[in-house]
């Protein structure tokens, strides 16, 4: 943790600085042994048992003890509770900060923390089953999942075929749900189509109504267990308004959005980490890689996104703690669209620094690698992030007001970022064809609200570098910021200074 530079500055500046002692403590410990984890985490991927002995269904999931540990680490650290459970301002901030440094170690684990963190405010509407299970799941003692998805539909979730029938004082629920992450948690917020529409239902496991199918054959998070599980006649309670399904878990979702933006965040600086250290230490034709001009350059850029990411990320979180409801809207999604999109180039950059070495298990990159684009996948695809921005933007104007308020925080502070701000609003303004410039318009936002934090919070050699490149016309791959850059500097403040 003291050694990213950014994120510490980023913790007291946002409000976190009550819990840097804490945060801290917590990478001091992931440095150690649970780096190992990760890598065992993963290389012995969860099974399903579907039967016992006796032939009767069972449905359980073995876990590496790797897995179990680090697991254990994040709950330990209240990485599923902290804001729920303390008081303090900037806790949000801080959980942000813990969450960050444990996906730098292992992704896979992230996943039931951030569903189980990110359940608690959609539990809020249904006050008994929040005073039954908040208490449970903020302490660790039990997880939380999600199943919306279907073979015929993730995005669109409104063509969910799975149905909803009134069962005395609770109901019954049947159908298949396509990817359902998690499966050994405890309890699921489901949606499936009631007779009064899509709705929100709490289920929970084990019970005979709820199958594990299968495991799914993943790209990358390949410690943490995403299955295929079927529902017949599932006992569940319903959660919020029947109908009102989508406006009952997009409370969850707003948050495991910023999570998707925290862990983007995270494989960016330990890939940059890994990058730097790396070329601080190998010599190529008579010289460090990191005194070449040219890898200079790629390293340089590769912190440039690293940091504009990390103040995006942190600047996100003061806005929960703060309940800034405008701002955290678009900005939220403005920050999962890119960081997220941005993330595997990064990676696949930070891997190639390392050459052969980068392309091998042992470095640990290729696995970042696989990792990298999950959280532009889930909780919302790019398209459809990107046009959740366009809804926003449309039917929240005050949502737009705010994020340009804090855009403009650095009005007049760098010609360059003047003049994309001046663009931003032009292209906020143009209506025609705005779906098809979707993806388009994110980018200008979120370039826009980076520059902003750079120029006022950033190391002045990185805000110079971003400006240059991201809002000048900058090329198209990592390693092309222009002439006049402190290349050299910008690294060493990115580059772990591990005593060599
Ligand atoms: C590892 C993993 C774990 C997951 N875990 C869970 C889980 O625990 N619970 C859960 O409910 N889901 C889970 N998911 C599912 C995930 O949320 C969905 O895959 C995702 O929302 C996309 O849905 P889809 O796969 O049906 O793709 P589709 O909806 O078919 O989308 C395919 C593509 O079309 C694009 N698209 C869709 N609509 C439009 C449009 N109108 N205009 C332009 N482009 C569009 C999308 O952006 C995407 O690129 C998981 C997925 C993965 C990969």
């Amino acid at each position: 943790f003291a050694q990213d530079r950014p994120l510490v500055e980023a913790l007291r500046r946002e409000g976190g600085g009550a819990y840097e002692e804490r945060v801290g403590a917590f990478g001091q410990v992931l440095g150690g042994e649970p780096l190992e984890w990760g890598r065992l985490a993963n290389e012995h991927p969860p099974q399903l048992r579907t039967h016992d002995r006796y032939g009767e269904r069972i449905d359980e999931i073995d876990f590496h003890p790797a897995w179990h540990s680090l697991l254990r680490l994040g709950l330990e650290a209240q990485v599923q509770s902290l804001p729920w459970v303390d008081e303090k301002t900037g806790a949000h901030v801080a959980r942000a900060a813990l969450f960050m440094l444990l996906g730098q170690v292992e992704a896979g684990v992230g996943c039931p923390l951030s569903m189980t963190f990110a359940s608690v405010p959609a539990l809020r509407v249904q006050p008994d089953l929040a005073d039954e299970w908040i208490p449970r799941l903020t302490s660790g003692d039990a997880l939380c999942g999600m199943a919306m998805t279907e073979r015929q539909g993730g995005s669109d979730v409104r063509a969910n075929e799975t149905t909803a029938r009134r069962s005395g004082e609770t109901w019954e629920l049947d159908g298949n749900k396509w990817f359902c992450s998690a499966p050994m948690s405890d309890v699921f917020l489901v949606l499936a189509q009631a007779p009064g529409g899509l709705s929100c239902f709490l289920v929970e496991r084990p019970q005979p109504g709820f199958r594990i199918e299968r495991l799914k054959d993943k790209l990358g998070n390949r410690s943490n267990a995403s299955a295929e599980i079927r529902l017949e006649g599932a006992e569940a309670r319903l959660v919020g308004e029947e109908g009102l399904g989508i406006r009952t878990i997009i409370e969850m979702v707003v948050h495991t959005r910023l999570d998707c933006v925290l862990g983007s965040t995270a494989l960016m600086r330990r890939a940059v980490a890994e990058a730097t250290h790396h070329a601080a230490h190998r010599a190529a034709f008579g010289r460090l890689l990191v005194d070449q001009p040219l890898m200079a350059n790629v390293l340089a850029d590769l912190c440039v996104e690293s940091e504009a990411a990390t103040l995006t990320a942190l600047r996100l979180g003061r806005a929960f703690d703060e309940g800034d409801h405008a701002f955290r809207r678009l900005a939220t999604a403005v920050a999962k669209f890119w960081i997220c999109k941005r993330t595997p180039p990064l990676v696949a950059e930070a891997l190639e620094c390392l050459g052969g070495n980068g392309y091998v298990e042992e470095s640990q990159l290729p696995r970042l690698f696989r990792e990298s684009p999950l959280n532009s996948i889930w909780e919302g695809a790019g398209n459809v992030n990107a046009l959740d921005v366009l809804r926003a933007v449309g039917r929240e104007p005050e949502s737009v007001a705010a994020f340009l308020t804090e855009v403009e925080l650095a009005a007049g502070a760098d010609a360059r970022l003047d003049r994309a701000i001046v663009e931003l609003k032009d292209e906020l303004a143009d209506t025609d064809e705005v779906e098809l410039r979707a993806r388009r318009l994110v980018e200008r936002l979120a370039l826009a609200l980076q520059g902003s934090l750079l120029v006022r919070y950033g190391d002045p050699a990185v805000a110079d570098a971003f400006c240059a490149s991201r809002l000048g016309g900058g090329g198209g791959v990592f390693g092309t910021l222009p002439r006049g850059l402190e290349l050299g500097a910008i690294v060493e403040r990115h580059r772990p200074q591990l005593g060599g």
